[in-house]
């Protein structure tokens, strides 16, 4: 039972995550894949689906693609979307996605660890109902703990649509008590708490969550950071002799950069891929490109850019055949046409986390 009375630190990182996505309650977990699992199978029974892209975190895509297979999800109750996809970091529009799913009565469900917990983006503000959030990268930052939380919107409505008993009909576990009825619209925190975490147990450890709370501290210092020093290797990047290209969401000529200007005023994230190798005979040859993931860190600019340098000598790059015309456009043909047709087959190997 201690999973879900939980120590001191956990219900005030609970509290102060909550209100920094705009939500009425969370809770904490071991790391974010338990977070998605006690969310999707507390929206989607067996016979249910949720609907999601292949454009995600590599481990979220094969949980999805396996382990949720398993229990033979089909007819939709969930939408699952990221904040910044990977490796387009590609910025779905979360008020248009989340108008149509609640036209057809379900949630929308995002992964807003590239948020940074609400410093560039609060998908539960634009109309999304559910958040989760891995807490190892930029909520700690330390590198000592592991994490993940749900972050419960409070604006959902579980009891309209009919489509989730689980929230309105009288529940097994609780001698009858129903979610919704007894909670409203705290329903969904409620029934993670006292359904999912006390049943399967994968709760977030004190310790842990004290620890986390002092990454929190530094948040908005380090996100400003993170973003300025992206953006800054990002354009170091696109006019470097040895990079051929390079997908940030804040280069002007990234498809999504009007709407990431305006969705997230305070920058594109702390991550961008690019790549070095291909000349135009290897890629007629067949041979793939290779796609770097870079996750910035806090090191002074001039240290990152001289630890590529570095690297590139190192590895003895030489100059690249630079792509004419439309970076974007160039760089997605390059992905379309190798390697990123099947994520599930040939993931890129990233560098950093
Ligand atoms: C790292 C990451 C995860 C996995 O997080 P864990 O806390 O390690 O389970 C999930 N989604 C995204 C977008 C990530 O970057």
């Amino acid at each position: 039972m201690g999973t879900c009375i939980r120590a001191w630190a956990t219900p005030v990182f609970e509290q102060r995550m909550s209100m920094l996505e705009g939500g009425v309650g969370a809770v904490a977990t071991a790391s974010v894949h338990a977070a998605q699992f006690m969310v999707i199978t507390n929206c989607c029974s067996p016979g249910q689906n949720f609907v999601s892209t292949s454009w995600l975190y590599g481990g979220t895509y094969n949980q999805f693609r396996v382990y949720m297979k398993k229990f033979n999800i089909d007819n939709t109750r969930a939408v699952y979307i990221e904040t910044i996809s990977n490796p387009k970091h590609s910025v779905p529009d979360i008020a248009a996605i989340s108008a149509v799913a609640h036209k057809h009565g379900i949630p929308v469900i995002v992964d807003n660890t590239f948020g940074m917990g609400g410093y560039l983006s609060r998908p539960l503000v634009l109309g999304a109902d559910i958040v989760t959030h891995s807490c190892t990268k930029r909520i700690g930052r330390h590198g000592t703990s592991m994490g993940g939380i749900v972050i419960d919107g409070g604006h959902f409505d579980w009891s309209t649509s009919g489509k989730f008993p689980g929230f309105t009909e009288p529940a097994d576990g609780y001698h009858g008590m129903r979610f919704w009825e007894t909670y409203g619209y705290k329903a969904l925190s409620a029934k993670l708490r006292m359904d999912s975490m006390r049943d399967l147990g994968p709760c977030m450890s004190p310790f842990n969550a004290w620890l986390f709370l002092q990454g929190l501290e530094t948040l908005a210092l380090r996100g400003k950071r993170h973003c300025e020093s992206t953006l800054a290797l990002a354009e170091w990047f696109e006019a470097h002799p040895s990079v051929n290209w390079v997908l940030y969401p804040r280069l002007r000529w990234h498809s999504h950069y009007e709407h990431v200007k305006e969705v997230m005023p305070n920058g594109g994230g702390g991550v961008l891929t690019f790549g070095v190798l291909p000349d135009e005979e290897k890629i007629k040859g067949g041979v793939t490109p290779d796609l770097i993931r870079v996750s910035v860190g806090l090191e002074d600019f001039e240290d990152i850019k001289h630890d590529f340098e570095q690297a590139f000598v190192a590895v003895g790059l030489k100059p690249a055949v630079k792509l004419n015309g439309d970076p974007f456009n160039q760089a997605m043909s390059l992905f379309n046409d190798g390697f990123m047709k099947d994520l599930g087959t040939a993931a890129p190997k990233p560098v950093g986390n």
